[in-house]
């Protein structure tokens, strides 16, 4: 299977090429040229695997150029007991036709986890198998999650440094203490004055600058990302799908072939699109359903066809999803259309004029795949505070998609059998769980931490546990046009 550019089809590279190289030239992303079909035989084989096997199996259909048994080491290393507890993704069944799949039993507590614990074993193998000599310097832009995840998957991973930027105004507190912190030998962290938009875009300028580029050859070193641009990222994400959907028919809420629906907390577009590329693979899935926060640009775009950034930018309990370009929307418009030119201009459009819309057709049949709602910071509380006196306790970003469905549900008249993607642990979040629960969020990030524990019950998962005491090693603040010099600092070169 080979793998082409979302803006020019004519380039087509393999796997481990466009995991190396994670953004193409040209701008574009890196795409499968064609979807492997799982068979119902396949799938059935799947029930009685465990979560690493699924997800060698999985990931072997889109990585040809990697050995079986190669896919299995690296699935076992990075969803080990250890990192992620007896379970990496279980299902938690509320009731005959709804459960919440958590993802955030990894080592920072969030779903990007999932992802970045097995990415750096592709990277590396990648990097083998396309005879590169230059040590990989990963470059990541988050919006909480993904910087801290990234940061425990490479940390001290050989031939590899690992830069984080994050936005100084929209990550919690948690999340800064997490980071700020981190261990390893080879990590680099720096906050950005501004947004996320704005660390992205921080982010892609220098992976675009020729002058950056030849400075870091000179030191023996080339850039790479481990943003969801990057198809090792986003690949590992294809398999939770795939088990959530034996775990349901495990757990009875539908029988072998019967479809389900899945409603998703959305932010760049990789958790969900990773779904659609699940179903367009043959498992038997009906709606994704698209939930956004206050920043409901995908909303908008799956109702109108128009995609429209231009609009005030919110800073939201749910900051993972407070992104106005979501970037991995660029795959599912390639693989929907196979038209490489038309999805360059949409592209140049967004990025000139800040929109571009898609033709009805189109529109029509990207809505047969996937519904899509909006929850306000008031209803997402609500849902939380609901929930919990039903007997679950979420975290922000799985509110919105718990209250997105069930708004769903109401309008739709669907009553399939759906699954939430829960995607980080309520502890990451805790003044507003606890707010939004009835209880005082008074203290510090960490003594909510405590609080929360308290009220609910429930125990501090280990990794968030004494994170007030550890040594804060990075405390560096910069203007976006700092960081192509912060990233030649950390490297020590420049
Ligand atoms: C990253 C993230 C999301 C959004 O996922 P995308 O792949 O960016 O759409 C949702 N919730 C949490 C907690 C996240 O960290």
């Amino acid at each position: 299977m080979r793998y082409v550019s979302t803006r020019d089809a004519s380039l087509k590279i393999s796997a481990a090429e466009a995991i190396a190289r994670g953004l193409s030239p040209d701008g574009g992303l890196f795409v499968p040229e064609t979807l492997p079909q799982v068979s119902a035989e396949m799938l059935r084989s799947l029930v009685s695997m465990d979560y690493p096997q699924r997800a060698a199996a999985i990931m072997a259909l889109f990585l040809e150029d990697y050995m079986a048994e190669e896919l299995k080491a690296y699935t076992e290393a990075a969803y080990s007991k250890e990192r992620f507890g007896d379970e990496p993704a279980p299902l938690h069944k509320v009731n005959d036709n709804t459960a919440y799949l958590e993802l955030w039993h990894g080592p920072t507590c969030a779903f990007k986890d999932m992802a970045l614990q097995v990415m750096p074993h592709l990277l590396r193998a990648a990097l083998v198998k396309t005879g590169e000599k230059k040590q990989v310097c990963i470059l990541v832009a988050t919006s909480g999650d993904t910087g801290k995840a990234a940061l425990e998957g490479f940390r001290d991973v050989e031939g590899t440094k690992i830069f984080v930027f994050y936005p100084s105004d929209g990550v919690s507190d948690v999340q800064k203490l997490q980071m700020r912190t981190q261990q390893g030998g080879n990590v680099g962290v720096c906050a950005v004055r501004g947004n996320f938009d704005d660390a992205q875009s921080g982010v892609k300028a220098i992976f675009g600058d020729e002058a950056m580029r030849g400075k870091l050859a000179d030191a023996g070193y080339f850039f790479s990302s481990a943003n969801s641009i990057n198809w090792g990222r986003l690949l590992p994400q294809v398999v939770y799908y795939f088990s959530a959907y034996c775990d349901a028919v495990e757990q009875g809420m539908l029988s072998f072939g019967e479809a389900l629906d899945f409603c998703v907390p959305t932010g760049n577009f990789g958790d969900i699109l990773a779904g659609w590329i699940a179903k367009k693979c043959g498992l038997p899935v009906d709606k994704l359903i698209c939930a956004s926060n206050t920043n409901k640009v995908l909303t908008d775009f799956f109702r109108s066809g128009t995609y429209d950034r231009m609009r005030p930018f919110h800073t939201t309990m749910s900051p993972s999803m407070d992104i106005l370009i979501s970037s991995n929307l660029e795959r599912l418009l390639y693989m929907a259309t196979g038209d490489d030119k038309q999805v360059k201009e949409w592209m140049t459009q967004l990025t000139e004029k800040g929109s571009y819309s898609i033709p009805s057709k189109l529109l029509k049949t990207l809505q047969a795949d996937f519904a899509f709602g909006w929850c306000s910071e008031e209803d997402t509380s609500r849902e939380i505070g609901e929930r919990y006196a039903a007997g679950y306790l979420m975290d922000t970003h799985t509110a919105v998609a718990s209250r997105v469905l069930a708004d769903y549900r109401a309008e739709s008249g669907d009553k399939k059998a759906a699954v939430v993607l829960s995607t980080a642990s309520p502890y990451k979040f805790c003044d507003h769980v606890l707010r939004a629960i009835g209880a005082g969020a008074e203290g510090s990030g960490t003594q909510l931490i405590e609080t929360l524990s308290e009220i609910t019950g429930t125990p501090v998962p280990r990794p968030l546990a004494g994170l007030d005491k550890r040594e804060v090693r990075f405390d560096q603040v910069v203007e976006k046009t700092e960081m192509p010099s912060a990233v030649l600092g950390m490297l020590g070169i420049g």
